[in-house]
């Protein structure tokens, strides 16, 4: 079996399973098993494919059939320029939240400050690890509720040589969080935000794979920004700032919950597809 020959075999099967991007994602796994990129690929086309590489190629291009991410089957997604380690138990990172580092490092007025970041629900740590890697003297602490999550965190935190400024523990938001810990002058957070009427109609690729705990929101989605928000107050420092990722259509709630408890509206960014991604809130200080 020829290099192409294979990506032609894997692109066709995961078409007939239809898979949204069946030629990128054969190539993806293809470039995996070989240890090679997708130019190497090109380059490479007509060698041959050895047989354990091949074996492995076939079990791969099923689970994808079966809707199972590639990030996961490779182990590993891109999110601000870095490379972070995933398993199972971590959300994959989406562009989307790319948004939400953007916003925050937009609004940080001194990169070279030494400020202190809490991420809750840290998850693969993307959050905060791209943070810290851009501000310098920044430290960092990331919470989560899994222990499975924390390790791969942990790990992110080592490979991108950053173990040093950033620290993580198991808590369920900030409740085992010392309050000796505060203040912090960064929290933020991606937190699970999906309605219980729209978990039925997520992608089998994410519903299927992508751990419930990081996606289920409550009923009406917006469990984790209420508990948060009610926790948060003694963790912020005076002019601290509070952002949040939103889900689709959360803007004006979460706004509302953010205007309730703090006395001042927040505002709010847009992702690059237009929809409302970021809630930023600034305390003012006193
Ligand atoms: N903070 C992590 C991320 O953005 C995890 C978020 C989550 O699990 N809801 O990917």
């Amino acid at each position: 079996m020829l290099i192409y020959e294979a990506i032609q075999h894997g692109r066709k099967c995961l078409a007939a399973a239809n898979v949204a991007s069946p030629l990128l994602d054969a190539q993806v796994l293809l470039g995996h098993c070989l240890d090679l990129d997708r130019m190497a690929l090109l380059l490479k086309r007509d060698h041959h494919v050895p047989n354990e590489p091949w074996r492995l190629y076939c079990q791969l291009i099923d689970r994808r059939a079966n809707f199972e991410p590639v990030a996961y089957l490779v182990g590993n997604r891109e999110f601000c320029g870095l490379d972070f380690q995933l398993s199972p138990a971590t959300l994959i990172p989406r562009p989307d939240s790319e948004t939400l580092v953007e916003a925050v490092l937009a609004a940080i007025a001194d990169h070279e400050a030494p400020l202190r970041v809490l991420d809750l629900g840290t998850g693969s740590g993307c959050l905060l690890l791209s943070l810290l890697a851009v501000l310098p003297k920044a430290t960092g602490v990331g919470l989560d509720i899994s222990e499975d999550a924390l390790s791969m965190a942990k790990t992110n935190a080592k490979r991108l040589d950053l173990e040093n400024r950033a620290s993580f523990k198991q808590s369920e938001w900030t409740a085992a969080l010392d309050p000796k810990a505060a203040p912090f002058d960064v929290v933020l957070s991606n937190p699970p935000y999906i309605s219980h009427d729209d978990l039925a109609q997520l992608m089998p690729d994410v519903r299927c794979y992508e751990p419930m705990g990081a996606l289920d929101g409550g009923p009406d989605g917006l469990d984790a920004y209420r508990a948060i928000i009610e926790q948060i107050p003694p963790f912020l420092s005076a002019d601290g700032l509070l952002a949040f990722e939103l889900g689709a259509g959360q803007a004006p709630m979460v706004g509302t919950l953010l205007q309730t408890a703090f006395g001042q509206p927040p505002s709010i960014h847009k992702d690059l597809a237009g929809h409302d991604r970021v809630v930023l809130f600034r305390k003012a200080l006193r």
